[in-house]
């Protein structure tokens, strides 16, 4: 499979691979990078979803899943792996992730073919021109699948029955179709002739881990071969920040990919804010143990000197502003720090630029910048990465939240009475939505004083779902409050010979000729005044005490048909009201509206008009001559 000519013979000291991890969401990246590291991630997730870009290093041991042989030489010290999060919300993520990338694996359920995520992702790989193998997955799922736990795929899929292998084929051509329809040759790597220029596709499980040491090989070896030059070991310092998070303990980190060079602890180095350049020294550099994620949380290991290729986490001064996407820069010793400083620059000239015109040209919701209104929620997370998915997530609900402001690292007092300012402004937005991230106690007790609700919660996708059940709660609160002062509109006419009860209270049976007409509904009849100046009279008869229907059921509201009503009086004069007497059959009874029962409808009852009542509402206010 593996020719001489497929491995160049130079000896060249190479760096680690860099890789990420692509394709739709549950196509089973995470699952399959746990595969090749040898652990759970997936299902310790919460949710499931991958939250954060995480860099996971896997050394040099991974020979021992390729099923290369001893005197097999792999050149690079390991492989690097970006693993990016899949969800829509992420695409801005996903976007940074693989700037800095050799090489991606395009994940792809067999079972599914290429989807939205997946074209998506092809896009992003062409605009960045990296190259890819496709790992084409589940193919356990296929009926009748036998399991050859971690075999080469060739071995595996001559142990399949002639079912198998055929309904393998017909899904294999489908997605070397679909990829085609893309613009992209591809095939699998075991048939492949042309690597270099026709994509590999390497079917694989990652539950039962056939063809995941086909995979590696291809990373590890095939890999470095065909891009020695870019992956030469250079002493030139080449670092993107991946995301800034508060810890607890340390304060406010960076977890940058160094791709090239080498960081120290005491390094100057310069980084990027939206500000301009912060200038700072390396406290602490650290890794998480080999074979385990940068994200995942516990014991570090601290370095004095990191090489690249690795993903550290750098403590330091000053990096909260620190904007991801951009390039951490070294100061050597006798370098000119103003030039330094106007490289930082420069480079935070163009993130700016680059993330607008992605902004421009986006299929996705891609979120360069974090727009704030005047009014809105506030935001509160523990890295720009989630923050910026957080937002992304409230603007592609249905329906649109604004974001006042925003915050990282843990709520304190100063969050509550910031966020407080809309208690007054608009009573949905007098939240904090905070993600992985303390509420200090003093701030949840001001919350709490003040009215200010604080929804935590441990996925993005349950933080929003929260925030809008809370507000449908806040709205159904606000009707009940409301409910007396509301006036549906309704126009009914009197059945004549159906007038149970003339006077106090009123019992009739009337036909629903317009609107609604609900229990609790205050009626009038306008007359016309007997004098010579035959102004329009309201007479108020009293509320609807209650309704039902022609067989007797009791009802609270009707939108057509004919309905017995009971109309009570409060006041004497509604009380004296009779028919026959102050009006008959010949008036229409309409519901008694008044500014303030039109302003309750709008701000509470929106959801419960129809285009008709409001225009029967905009009638009505003519007669009643309502401003
Ligand atoms: P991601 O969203 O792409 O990271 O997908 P996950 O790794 O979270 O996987 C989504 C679901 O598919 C999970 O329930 C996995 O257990 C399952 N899954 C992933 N890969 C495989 C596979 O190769 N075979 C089978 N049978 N299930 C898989």
């Amino acid at each position: 499979i593996f020719d001489a000519q497929d491995v160049d013979g130079d000896e060249k000291e190479l760096r680690a691979p860099i890789c990420c991890i692509l394709g739709h969401v549950d196509a089973g990246k995470t699952k399959l990078l746990d595969c090749i590291r040898g652990t759970h991630v997936q299902e310790r997730e919460a949710g499931g979803i991958t939250q954060q870009i995480g860099a996971t290093y896997i050394p040099e041991n991974i020979r021992d899943r390729t099923s290369l042989k001893a005197e097999t030489a792999i050149k690079v010290p390991g492989l690097l792996v970006i693993d990016t999060p899949g969800h829509e919300s992420f695409s801005k993520m996903r976007s940074r992730g693989l700037s800095m990338c050799d090489i991606a694996v395009v994940v792809v359920d067999i079972t599914q073919g290429l989807e939205k995520q997946t074209i998506e992702s092809l896009h992003l790989l062409r605009r960045h021109n990296v190259s890819f193998i496709v790992a084409l997955n589940k193919v356990d799922r296929l009926y009748g699948w036998k399991e050859c736990t971690n075999a080469p795929i060739v071995e595996a899929l001559k142990k399949q029955s002639d079912d198998v292998k055929s309904e393998y084929k017909w899904r294999l051509t489908k997605v070397v179709t679909e990829f085609k329809e893309n613009g992209f040759n591809t095939a699998p790597y075991y048939e492949n002739n042309k690597k270099k220029k026709v994509v590999n596709i390497v079917p694989t499980s990652a539950e039962s881990g056939e063809g995941v040491p086909d995979l590696l090989l291809l990373l590890v070896r095939w890999l470095p071969g065909i891009i020695t030059d870019k992956l030469a070991y250079d002493d030139t310092v080449e670092c993107t920040v991946l995301e800034v998070n508060e810890h607890k303990d340390l304060g406010t980190t960076v977890d940058v990919v160094l791709i090239n060079g080498v960081l120290h602890q005491g390094d100057q180095v310069i980084v990027c804010t939206k500000q301009g350049p912060v200038t700072t020294i390396i406290r602490d550099l650290l890794t998480p143990h080999p074979m385990k994620e940068l994200k995942a949380k516990g014991a570090y290991k601290h370095h004095k000197e990191v090489r690249a290729a690795q993903g550290v986490k750098i403590v330091a001064r000053g990096l909260q502003y620190t904007m991801a996407g951009t390039s951490l820069i070294v100061v050597k010793p006798g370098d000119d720090l103003r030039q330094a400083e106007a490289a930082a620059m420069q480079e935070i000239d163009m993130a700016i630029s680059t993330t607008d015109e992605n902004e421009k040209g986006t299929t996705t919701q891609e979120v360069s910048s974090i727009v704030t209104s005047k009014e809105g929620i506030y935001v509160q997370a523990s890295s720009v990465g989630t923050l910026e998915a957080i937002i992304a997530h409230l603007k592609s609900s249905s329906v649109d939240i604004p974001v006042y402001a925003w915050n990282l690292g843990p709520v304190y007092k100063q969050d509550v009475m910031k966020a407080s300012a809309m208690l007054k402004r608009k009573e949905e937005y007098a939240v904090i939505l905070a993600f992985d991230v303390k509420v200090m106690p003093e701030a949840s007790a001001l919350a709490a004083e003040s009215g200010l609700k604080i929804i935590t919660a441990d996925t993005v996708y349950r933080l929003v779902n929260i925030y809008t059940e809370h507000i449908k709660g806040l709205k159904e609160a606000k009707k009940m409050q409301f409910a007396a002062e509301a006036v549906f509109p309704c126009t009914l006419k009197i059945l004549p010979n159906r007038v149970y009860h003339s006077k106090d209270p009123i019992v009739c049976d009337v036909e629903v000729v317009e609107g609604v007409v609900k229990v609790g509904t205050p009626i009038c009849v306008f007359t016309q005044s007997k004098d010579k100046s035959k102004n329009i009279i309201v007479h108020s008869l009293g509320r609807i005490s209650s309704m039902q229907t022609s067989n007797g059921n009791q009802i609270f509201s009707a939108r057509n048909g004919v309905v017995a009503i009971k109309i009570s009086g409060d006041s004497p004069q509604e009380k004296s009201r009779s028919y026959g007497r102050h009006f008959d059959s010949s008036n229409e009874l309409v519901s008694e509206i008044s500014r303030r029962s039109i302003d309750v409808l709008k701000e509470c009852f929106r959801d419960e008009m129809s285009a008709e009542n409001w225009q029967l509402i905009t009638r009505l206010k003519t007669q009643f001559k309502i401003a």
